[in-house]
Protein backbone atom coordinates (compact mmCIF):
# COMPACT_ATOMS: atom_id res chain seq x y z
CA UNK A 1 0.00 0.00 0.00
CA UNK A 2 1.27 3.35 -1.14
CA UNK A 3 0.91 5.22 2.41
CA UNK A 4 3.35 8.44 1.48
CA UNK A 5 3.89 10.70 -1.36
CA UNK A 6 5.32 13.99 -2.20
CA UNK A 7 2.28 15.38 -3.26
CA UNK A 8 1.79 18.11 -6.56
CA UNK A 9 1.30 21.13 -5.49
CA UNK A 10 -1.31 23.61 -6.99
CA UNK A 11 -0.64 26.99 -7.51
CA UNK A 12 -2.42 29.49 -9.37
CA UNK A 13 -1.17 31.44 -11.93
CA UNK A 14 -3.22 34.27 -13.39
CA UNK A 15 -2.36 36.84 -15.92
CA UNK A 16 -3.25 39.74 -16.89
CA UNK A 17 -4.30 41.47 -13.57
CA UNK A 18 -4.09 45.26 -13.79
CA UNK A 19 -5.48 46.82 -16.56
CA UNK A 20 -8.28 49.29 -15.74
CA UNK A 21 -9.83 49.35 -19.14
CA UNK A 22 -11.44 46.20 -20.13
CA UNK A 23 -11.33 46.58 -23.84
CA UNK A 24 -9.07 45.44 -26.68
CA UNK A 25 -7.47 48.27 -28.85
CA UNK A 26 -5.08 45.99 -30.47
CA UNK A 27 -7.01 46.92 -33.95
CA UNK A 28 -6.01 50.32 -33.28
CA UNK A 29 -2.37 49.34 -32.19
CA UNK A 30 -3.43 49.70 -28.93
CA UNK A 31 -2.91 46.91 -26.16
CA UNK A 32 -5.06 43.63 -26.23
CA UNK A 33 -6.31 43.96 -22.67
CA UNK A 34 -8.38 41.38 -21.09
CA UNK A 35 -10.99 41.84 -23.93
CA UNK A 36 -14.16 42.18 -21.78
CA UNK A 37 -17.14 43.72 -22.11
CA UNK A 38 -16.89 45.86 -19.15
CA UNK A 39 -13.74 48.08 -17.14
CA UNK A 40 -12.34 46.63 -14.04
CA UNK A 41 -13.12 47.63 -10.43
CA UNK A 42 -12.48 47.48 -7.36
CA UNK A 43 -14.06 44.44 -7.01
CA UNK A 44 -11.77 42.69 -9.21
CA UNK A 45 -9.17 42.75 -6.27
CA UNK A 46 -11.81 41.34 -3.98
CA UNK A 47 -12.69 38.58 -5.73
CA UNK A 48 -8.83 37.81 -6.35
CA UNK A 49 -8.12 38.18 -2.75
CA UNK A 50 -11.13 36.02 -1.76
CA UNK A 51 -9.85 33.35 -3.40
CA UNK A 52 -6.68 33.04 -1.68
CA UNK A 53 -8.41 33.88 1.90
CA UNK A 54 -10.94 30.78 1.41
CA UNK A 55 -8.21 28.67 -0.34
CA UNK A 56 -5.69 29.26 2.16
CA UNK A 57 -3.66 30.30 -0.57
CA UNK A 58 -1.74 33.19 -2.62
CA UNK A 59 -2.90 33.09 -5.87
CA UNK A 60 0.14 34.53 -8.07
CA UNK A 61 -1.37 37.43 -10.17
CA UNK A 62 1.16 38.46 -12.92
CA UNK A 63 0.46 42.21 -12.87
CA UNK A 64 0.31 44.39 -15.96
CA UNK A 65 1.15 47.98 -14.61
CA UNK A 66 0.99 50.16 -17.19
CA UNK A 67 -2.77 51.87 -16.34
CA UNK A 68 -1.36 52.39 -12.75
CA UNK A 69 1.05 55.14 -14.24
CA UNK A 70 -0.77 58.17 -12.17
CA UNK A 71 2.41 60.38 -12.86
CA UNK A 72 2.83 59.93 -16.55
CA UNK A 73 6.18 58.39 -16.21
CA UNK A 74 6.18 56.16 -19.27
CA UNK A 75 6.87 58.71 -21.47
CA UNK A 76 10.30 57.77 -20.78
CA UNK A 77 9.27 54.51 -21.80
CA UNK A 78 8.04 54.31 -24.69
CA UNK A 79 8.44 51.32 -26.22
CA UNK A 80 6.57 49.68 -23.33
CA UNK A 81 2.80 51.75 -24.51
CA UNK A 82 0.68 52.72 -27.50
CA UNK A 83 1.28 56.63 -27.23
CA UNK A 84 4.86 56.70 -26.69
CA UNK A 85 6.23 60.04 -25.37
CA UNK A 86 2.58 61.58 -25.70
CA UNK A 87 1.52 59.50 -23.13
CA UNK A 88 -1.45 60.31 -21.10
CA UNK A 89 -2.73 57.64 -18.32
CA UNK A 90 -6.20 58.30 -18.04
CA UNK A 91 -7.44 56.07 -15.18
CA UNK A 92 -8.31 58.07 -11.80
CA UNK A 93 -5.74 58.23 -9.36
CA UNK A 94 -8.24 57.36 -6.38
CA UNK A 95 -9.17 54.20 -8.27
CA UNK A 96 -5.38 53.02 -8.11
CA UNK A 97 -4.83 54.20 -4.65
CA UNK A 98 -7.52 52.23 -3.30
CA UNK A 99 -7.04 49.67 -5.09
CA UNK A 100 -3.16 49.31 -3.80
CA UNK A 101 -4.36 50.12 -0.40
CA UNK A 102 -6.71 46.72 -0.80
CA UNK A 103 -3.72 44.63 -2.09
CA UNK A 104 -1.22 46.35 0.47
CA UNK A 105 -3.35 45.05 3.49
CA UNK A 106 -4.21 41.53 1.70
CA UNK A 107 -0.67 40.78 0.97
CA UNK A 108 -1.39 37.35 2.85
CA UNK A 109 -4.00 36.68 0.23
CA UNK A 110 -2.55 37.24 -3.14
CA UNK A 111 1.19 37.34 -4.56
CA UNK A 112 2.26 39.97 -6.98
CA UNK A 113 4.03 38.60 -10.40
CA UNK A 114 5.76 40.59 -13.07
CA UNK A 115 4.05 40.13 -16.10
CA UNK A 116 4.95 43.00 -18.14
CA UNK A 117 4.01 47.12 -18.08
CA UNK A 118 2.11 46.92 -21.80
CA UNK A 119 2.19 43.64 -22.21
CA UNK A 120 3.67 44.07 -25.83
CA UNK A 121 6.32 45.90 -27.46
CA UNK A 122 5.67 49.63 -29.09
CA UNK A 123 8.74 49.76 -31.90
CA UNK A 124 10.71 52.94 -31.01
CA UNK A 125 10.85 54.32 -34.62
CA UNK A 126 7.24 53.43 -35.76
CA UNK A 127 5.15 53.17 -32.89
CA UNK A 128 3.72 49.95 -34.04
CA UNK A 129 2.67 48.03 -31.32
CA UNK A 130 4.30 44.16 -31.69
CA UNK A 131 3.77 40.98 -29.94
CA UNK A 132 4.95 40.69 -27.41
CA UNK A 133 6.51 42.73 -24.58
CA UNK A 134 9.75 41.00 -24.15
CA UNK A 135 10.15 38.65 -26.70
CA UNK A 136 8.72 38.69 -30.44
CA UNK A 137 6.60 35.91 -32.48
CA UNK A 138 9.36 34.12 -33.01
CA UNK A 139 10.51 33.65 -29.35
CA UNK A 140 13.09 36.18 -30.38
CA UNK A 141 14.18 38.38 -27.73
CA UNK A 142 13.78 42.79 -27.91
CA UNK A 143 16.93 44.25 -27.85
CA UNK A 144 18.45 44.49 -23.86
CA UNK A 145 18.51 47.93 -22.98
CA UNK A 146 14.68 47.67 -23.96
CA UNK A 147 14.24 44.87 -21.58
CA UNK A 148 16.15 46.33 -18.45
CA UNK A 149 14.27 49.56 -19.03
CA UNK A 150 10.70 48.20 -19.01
CA UNK A 151 12.10 45.79 -15.64
CA UNK A 152 13.01 49.31 -14.06
CA UNK A 153 9.67 50.71 -15.26
CA UNK A 154 7.74 47.96 -13.93
CA UNK A 155 9.57 47.98 -10.93
CA UNK A 156 8.98 52.14 -10.79
CA UNK A 157 5.24 51.35 -10.97
CA UNK A 158 5.28 49.54 -8.21
CA UNK A 159 6.89 51.57 -5.94
CA UNK A 160 4.73 54.19 -7.26
CA UNK A 161 2.09 52.69 -5.16
CA UNK A 162 4.11 50.59 -2.46
CA UNK A 163 3.39 47.32 -4.11
CA UNK A 164 6.87 45.94 -3.90
CA UNK A 165 9.07 44.19 -3.36
CA UNK A 166 9.81 43.71 -7.27
CA UNK A 167 8.27 39.94 -7.36
CA UNK A 168 10.09 36.42 -7.57
CA UNK A 169 7.70 35.01 -9.99
CA UNK A 170 6.95 35.77 -13.04
CA UNK A 171 4.69 34.77 -16.16
CA UNK A 172 5.90 36.07 -19.82
CA UNK A 173 2.99 38.07 -21.77
CA UNK A 174 1.89 35.86 -24.54
CA UNK A 175 4.05 33.48 -23.31
CA UNK A 176 6.89 34.68 -25.89
CA UNK A 177 10.08 33.61 -24.60
CA UNK A 178 13.27 30.98 -25.29
CA UNK A 179 15.72 29.53 -23.29
CA UNK A 180 19.32 30.43 -23.71
CA UNK A 181 22.07 29.96 -22.14
CA UNK A 182 24.19 32.92 -22.61
CA UNK A 183 24.79 36.21 -20.54
CA UNK A 184 22.92 38.06 -23.04
CA UNK A 185 19.59 35.96 -22.47
CA UNK A 186 16.19 36.93 -21.10
CA UNK A 187 16.76 34.31 -18.32
CA UNK A 188 20.05 36.03 -17.65
CA UNK A 189 18.90 39.56 -17.22
CA UNK A 190 15.64 38.61 -15.60
CA UNK A 191 17.52 36.60 -12.85
CA UNK A 192 19.56 40.14 -12.13
CA UNK A 193 16.22 41.54 -11.28
CA UNK A 194 15.57 38.78 -8.67
CA UNK A 195 13.42 36.61 -10.67
CA UNK A 196 13.49 33.18 -9.15
CA UNK A 197 10.22 31.43 -10.69
CA UNK A 198 9.03 31.46 -14.67
CA UNK A 199 5.93 29.57 -15.54
CA UNK A 200 5.57 28.98 -19.22
CA UNK A 201 4.02 26.65 -21.79
CA UNK A 202 6.93 24.27 -22.48
CA UNK A 203 5.22 22.55 -25.57
CA UNK A 204 5.13 25.97 -26.92
CA UNK A 205 8.28 27.82 -25.89
CA UNK A 206 11.32 28.05 -28.03
CA UNK A 207 14.56 26.10 -26.57
CA UNK A 208 18.38 26.08 -27.21
CA UNK A 209 18.35 23.53 -24.24
CA UNK A 210 16.89 20.64 -23.56
CA UNK A 211 14.68 20.22 -20.31
CA UNK A 212 16.44 19.20 -17.32
CA UNK A 213 12.99 17.14 -16.18
CA UNK A 214 9.65 16.64 -17.67
CA UNK A 215 8.08 19.05 -15.44
CA UNK A 216 10.99 21.91 -15.03
CA UNK A 217 14.08 23.33 -16.02
CA UNK A 218 16.88 25.54 -14.57
CA UNK A 219 18.46 28.82 -16.29
CA UNK A 220 20.00 31.12 -15.08
CA UNK A 221 18.63 30.62 -11.32
CA UNK A 222 15.14 30.57 -12.40
CA UNK A 223 13.30 27.33 -11.88
CA UNK A 224 11.12 27.15 -15.10
CA UNK A 225 8.27 25.41 -13.95
CA UNK A 226 5.82 23.71 -16.90
CA UNK A 227 2.50 25.54 -17.01
CA UNK A 228 1.37 23.51 -19.94
CA UNK A 229 -2.42 24.16 -20.55
CA UNK A 230 -4.88 26.55 -19.27
CA UNK A 231 -8.42 25.78 -19.06
CA UNK A 232 -10.17 28.54 -20.02
CA UNK A 233 -9.49 31.45 -22.97
CA UNK A 234 -8.00 34.68 -21.99
CA UNK A 235 -11.06 36.83 -21.94
CA UNK A 236 -13.82 34.53 -21.19
CA UNK A 237 -15.94 35.46 -17.88
CA UNK A 238 -17.73 34.33 -15.38
CA UNK A 239 -16.98 30.24 -16.42
CA UNK A 240 -18.98 28.36 -14.18
CA UNK A 241 -17.59 24.31 -15.06
CA UNK A 242 -14.81 24.63 -13.03
CA UNK A 243 -15.27 21.31 -11.62
CA UNK A 244 -14.83 19.90 -15.25
CA UNK A 245 -12.21 22.01 -16.08
CA UNK A 246 -10.02 21.49 -13.29
CA UNK A 247 -8.97 17.75 -13.75
CA UNK A 248 -7.60 18.75 -17.54
CA UNK A 249 -4.46 19.91 -16.01
CA UNK A 250 -1.71 17.75 -15.30
CA UNK A 251 0.40 19.92 -13.34
CA UNK A 252 1.41 22.41 -10.46
CA UNK A 253 0.14 25.16 -12.40
CA UNK A 254 -4.09 26.08 -12.24
CA UNK A 255 -3.07 28.71 -15.52
CA UNK A 256 -5.79 31.05 -16.08
CA UNK A 257 -6.53 34.99 -17.11
CA UNK A 258 -8.17 37.29 -14.63
CA UNK A 259 -11.77 37.32 -16.01
CA UNK A 260 -11.46 33.51 -15.54
CA UNK A 261 -12.24 34.55 -12.06
CA UNK A 262 -14.52 37.32 -12.01
CA UNK A 263 -18.45 38.01 -13.47
CA UNK A 264 -19.77 40.17 -15.94
CA UNK A 265 -21.49 42.19 -13.29
CA UNK A 266 -18.69 42.76 -10.62
CA UNK A 267 -21.40 42.93 -7.82
CA UNK A 268 -21.71 38.71 -8.72
CA UNK A 269 -17.77 38.14 -8.76
CA UNK A 270 -17.77 36.09 -5.52
CA UNK A 271 -20.37 33.63 -7.17
CA UNK A 272 -17.44 33.00 -9.76
CA UNK A 273 -15.29 32.92 -7.05
CA UNK A 274 -17.26 30.03 -4.71
CA UNK A 275 -17.14 28.07 -8.25
CA UNK A 276 -13.37 28.02 -8.37
CA UNK A 277 -13.13 27.58 -4.08
CA UNK A 278 -15.41 24.49 -4.70
CA UNK A 279 -13.49 22.76 -7.31
CA UNK A 280 -10.33 23.46 -6.24
CA UNK A 281 -11.16 22.20 -2.74
CA UNK A 282 -11.42 19.06 -4.28
CA UNK A 283 -7.69 18.40 -5.41
CA UNK A 284 -6.52 18.30 -1.33
CA UNK A 285 -9.11 14.90 -1.77
CA UNK A 286 -6.58 13.56 -4.13
CA UNK A 287 -3.61 12.05 -2.08
CA UNK A 288 -1.14 13.23 -5.66
CA UNK A 289 -2.03 16.47 -4.66
CA UNK A 290 -2.49 19.33 -2.27
CA UNK A 291 -3.00 23.61 -2.36
CA UNK A 292 0.81 24.89 -2.18
CA UNK A 293 0.69 28.91 0.05
CA UNK A 294 2.34 30.27 -2.64
CA UNK A 295 4.54 29.95 -5.96
CA UNK A 296 7.83 29.28 -3.98
CA UNK A 297 6.51 26.28 -2.25
CA UNK A 298 4.24 25.12 -5.50
CA UNK A 299 6.95 25.59 -7.99
CA UNK A 300 9.85 24.04 -5.51
CA UNK A 301 8.09 20.93 -4.51
CA UNK A 302 8.78 20.08 -8.05
CA UNK A 303 12.81 19.68 -8.15
CA UNK A 304 11.69 17.69 -4.65
CA UNK A 305 8.92 15.27 -6.30
CA UNK A 306 11.51 14.71 -9.29
CA UNK A 307 14.88 14.15 -6.97
CA UNK A 308 14.40 12.74 -3.62
CA UNK A 309 14.72 8.98 -2.84
CA UNK A 310 12.77 7.88 -0.12
CA UNK A 311 13.30 4.57 1.50
CA UNK A 312 12.32 2.92 4.80
CA UNK A 313 15.37 1.43 6.97
CA UNK A 314 14.56 -0.85 9.84
CA UNK A 315 11.04 -0.91 9.70
CA UNK A 316 10.92 2.15 11.77
CA UNK A 317 13.49 5.02 9.61
CA UNK A 318 11.69 6.73 7.02
CA UNK A 319 14.91 8.20 4.82
CA UNK A 320 15.04 10.83 2.46
CA UNK A 321 17.99 11.10 -0.08
CA UNK A 322 18.30 14.66 -1.51
CA UNK A 323 21.45 14.43 -3.40
CA UNK A 324 19.72 14.82 -6.74
CA UNK A 325 18.30 18.17 -5.50
CA UNK A 326 21.25 19.42 -3.83
CA UNK A 327 22.65 19.24 -7.28
CA UNK A 328 20.26 22.00 -8.66
CA UNK A 329 19.94 23.69 -5.49
CA UNK A 330 23.08 25.53 -6.36
CA UNK A 331 21.94 26.64 -9.86
CA UNK A 332 18.50 27.77 -8.56
CA UNK A 333 18.19 29.61 -5.66
CA UNK A 334 14.43 29.00 -5.57
CA UNK A 335 14.68 25.75 -4.45
CA UNK A 336 13.67 25.79 -0.79
CA UNK A 337 14.41 23.90 2.52
CA UNK A 338 11.36 22.36 2.81
CA UNK A 339 8.88 20.46 1.13
CA UNK A 340 5.03 18.92 1.19
CA UNK A 341 4.86 15.82 2.12
CA UNK A 342 1.96 13.72 2.60
CA UNK A 343 0.72 10.18 4.83
CA UNK A 344 -2.11 8.29 5.52
CA UNK A 345 -0.35 7.33 9.01
CA UNK A 346 0.27 10.30 11.38
CA UNK A 347 4.32 11.22 12.13
CA UNK A 348 5.86 12.06 15.49
CA UNK A 349 5.82 16.24 14.96
CA UNK A 350 9.07 17.93 15.82
CA UNK A 351 12.61 17.34 15.36
CA UNK A 352 14.03 14.06 13.49
CA UNK A 353 17.58 13.23 11.99
CA UNK A 354 17.44 16.56 10.11
CA UNK A 355 14.34 16.90 9.74
CA UNK A 356 11.69 19.21 11.46
CA UNK A 357 8.43 18.21 11.37
CA UNK A 358 5.36 20.30 11.20
CA UNK A 359 2.13 19.94 12.87
CA UNK A 360 -0.01 18.04 10.39
CA UNK A 361 -2.97 19.72 8.07
CA UNK A 362 -5.56 17.51 7.01
CA UNK A 363 -6.79 18.98 3.42
CA UNK A 364 -10.26 17.67 2.69
CA UNK A 365 -12.20 15.66 3.39
CA UNK A 366 -10.16 12.28 3.27
CA UNK A 367 -8.30 11.31 5.85
CA UNK A 368 -4.66 12.32 4.79
CA UNK A 369 -2.25 14.04 6.86
CA UNK A 370 -0.21 16.63 5.20
CA UNK A 371 2.86 17.99 6.37
CA UNK A 372 5.37 20.40 5.84
CA UNK A 373 8.94 18.92 6.47
CA UNK A 374 11.77 20.95 6.67
CA UNK A 375 15.52 20.35 6.32
CA UNK A 376 17.68 21.32 9.58
CA UNK A 377 21.27 19.84 8.81
CA UNK A 378 23.06 22.00 6.35
CA UNK A 379 25.86 20.23 3.89
CA UNK A 380 23.97 16.53 3.99
CA UNK A 381 22.05 15.51 1.37
CA UNK A 382 20.48 12.53 3.74
CA UNK A 383 18.08 13.31 6.31
CA UNK A 384 15.24 10.47 8.02
CA UNK A 385 12.09 10.50 10.09
CA UNK A 386 11.31 8.39 12.64
CA UNK A 387 8.07 6.25 12.42
CA UNK A 388 5.91 5.22 14.93
CA UNK A 389 6.39 1.16 15.75
CA UNK A 390 5.14 -0.69 13.58
CA UNK A 391 2.14 -2.02 15.72
CA UNK A 392 1.16 1.27 16.46
CA UNK A 393 1.02 2.76 12.14
CA UNK A 394 -2.33 2.87 11.66
CA UNK A 395 -3.26 3.17 8.28
CA UNK A 396 -6.05 5.36 7.94
CA UNK A 397 -7.21 4.18 4.74
ZN1 LIG B 1 -1.08 38.19 -20.76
Amino acid sequence: MEWFTLPRAMQFVIDDVGWWRGRDDHDKNGPYRTNICRDHCINDYVALIELGKRLKMRPLCAFILCEWDKDNILRQCPTSQWMGENWVNDIPAELMEEAADLLNANSDHIEIGLHGVGHEYWHPETGKGERAEFADNNGNMRPEEEIRKHLEYFGKLMDMHNLGPFPVSMFPPAARYRYSPNKKGLGYILSQYGIKYLTLPINITWTDAPMLAPTFSVEHNILIIDRHIDMYDYNVIGPTDQMKQLYKLTNTVIGMHWPNVLHQDPERNLEIVDKWVEAVKTLENDFGTCLAEDSAHAFSQEPYRWGTAIWIEGGNRLVFDFKRVDALKSKSSGILNEFYFKTKVKLQEGMHNGIMVSPPAIQGDRPFYLYKLKRIEEGSCRASVDLPKMDDVSPLI
